[in-house]
């Protein structure tokens, strides 16, 4: 199995331009937490890479929303289910449709989720890459951590994503407004209006039984059978629109001074999310973000619990100093970003994956480690798309079902053997039957 980064993701969604002049673009997968950075991306940037760590931090950031959380709630119930039908515990007519359901509410979540995030980013890296003081502080910090980094490349590189991010569309105006209302009331409002934009309460009601009644998937937007259940909200484009009225309207009334708490409070308020009623009990006031054991959700929730305080990410960023702009980069998924892991390329053109290493070896599910979890997840998810490709006769039809994390080593990926042979023989075996299931699906 050739591999390609960005990663082959159904769900994912893939960060800004690097570059005007190349495709170079790093990709977020919300469902498996993880971060993709293709070779091109390093190309483009040479040694500047680590100026991509601000897209990364705030899609980081926002993956742990009620939004990002639901696309983890979708992700785990179609790889549950995938992983049933293999094992022949689930009959494949049901298993079919229920995974076709999931698919169905990932697509329109990734659709709604990365329209809204990636205007946020555009909105964000503008204003950033306006600041000049912030550019000649991060210019000259990183070009003395990284000794041989160029620093006009750096501030060519923070400028080129300033422009390039999130152009076109439905995202372009999106975008404008969010810029507005950064440079009317500053980051602090911008950053409680994306939170609240990408954070409706969140019913978990319902995640074992998807929409799947009809076969023929109704229009993205329509409010139709097919829209993630999950959500309060359906649309998180139109409540992003709702969510800028009213800080502006709460900013304008109350000025700049409100406290960041209390504006949150009375954004949220504005649109009408509701206190109780309706939601899953866990959910009752509060957002996912403070109601963290409304959903067990290891692969997304423990990195974000585990990384290290602002302060201790610094003193471990001035002690290792980081040398090359991918380190810089990678350190920033873990330690800002809260990604459980990064696929990358090795030095020399191998690819690779690293799980966080401030998770890596902890417990999360029935005492496997969570990089284990992950990479089991991981698997799980690109052999379901394959197996869906194949039922769609679409873009890798014909994919091979191999494993993903061997296309990922150098040799196998369990050292001696593929540590999954098992799995994947198994697939291959059930695989005729599964398509044709997912195919009237
Ligand atoms: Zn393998």
């Amino acid at each position: 199995m050739s591999f390609e980064y960005p990663f082959h993701d159904r769900h994912g969604y893939p960060l800004p331009r690097a570059s005007t002049d190349t495709d170079a673009r790093a990709e977020v997968s919300p469902g498996l937490n993880a971060l993709s950075v293709p070779p091109r991306v390093h190309d483009a940037l040479e040694g500047a890479i680590g100026v991509l760590q601000f897209p990364v931090v705030f899609a980081g950031h926002r993956s742990r929303t009620a939004a990002g959380a639901a696309f983890r709630l979708h992700k785990r119930a179609l790889g549950r289910t995938v992983r049933a039908m293999i094992d022949g515990d689930d009959p494949l007519e049901a298993g079919a449709r229920r995974v076709r359901g999931h698919d169905r509410a990932l697509t329109a979540l990734q659709d709604n989720f990365g329209t809204v995030t990636r205007a946020g980013l555009h909105a964000f890296l503008s204003w950033l890459a306006e600041d000049e003081a912030y550019v000649d502080w991060y210019a000259n910090t990183y070009a003395g951590n990284a000794g041989q980094t160029d620093e006009g490349a750096i501030r060519e590189a923070i400028e080129t994503l300033g422009r390039g991010a999130g152009r076109g569309g439905r995202v372009a105006s999106l975008a404008a407004d969010y810029r507005a209302l950064l440079d009317r009331h500053g980051l602090g409002a911008f950053e409680t209006a994306m939170d609240v934009a990408l954070d409706p309460p969140l019913s978990i009601d319902g995640i074992g039984d998807p929409p799947v009644e009809s076969k023929a998937a109704p229009g993205r937007h329509s409010a139709g059978a097919d829209a993630p259940r999950v959500l309060a909200s359906r649309d998180l484009r139109e409540r992003a629109e709702r969510v800028l009225d009213a800080v502006t309207d709460r900013a304008n009334t109350a000025g700049v001074d409100v406290p960041l708490a209390t504006l949150h409070g009375d954004v949220r308020a504005a649109i009408g999310d509701p206190e109780d009623g309706g939601l899953a009990p866990a959910t009752v006031a509060g957002s996912w973000a403070t109601q963290s054991a409304v959903a067990d959700l290891p692969l997304l929730a423990d990195p974000h619990a585990a990384r290290p305080f602002d302060r201790a990410a610094r003193d471990h960023q001035d002690s290792v100093g980081y040398p090359t702009g991918k380190a810089w980069l990678m350190a920033q998924a873990f330690e800002a970003g809260g990604f459980g892991a990064v696929l990358y390329r090795r030095l020399g053109g191998d690819p690779n994956w690293l799980v966080s290493p401030y998770v890596a070896s902890d417990a999360v599910h029935d005492s496997d480690s969570y990089a284990a979890v992950w990479e089991r997840a991981f698997v799980t998810d690109q052999l379901a798309a394959s197996l869906l490709d194949r039922a769609d006769d679409a873009r890798g039809g014909d994919r091979a079902l191999d494993c993903p994390l061997c296309a990922l080593s150098t040799d196998t990926c369990g050292g001696d053997a593929c540590a999954f042979a098992d799995r994947i023989a198994t697939v291959r075996d059930r695989a005729p039957a599964l398509v044709d299931a997912l195919a009237s699906g």
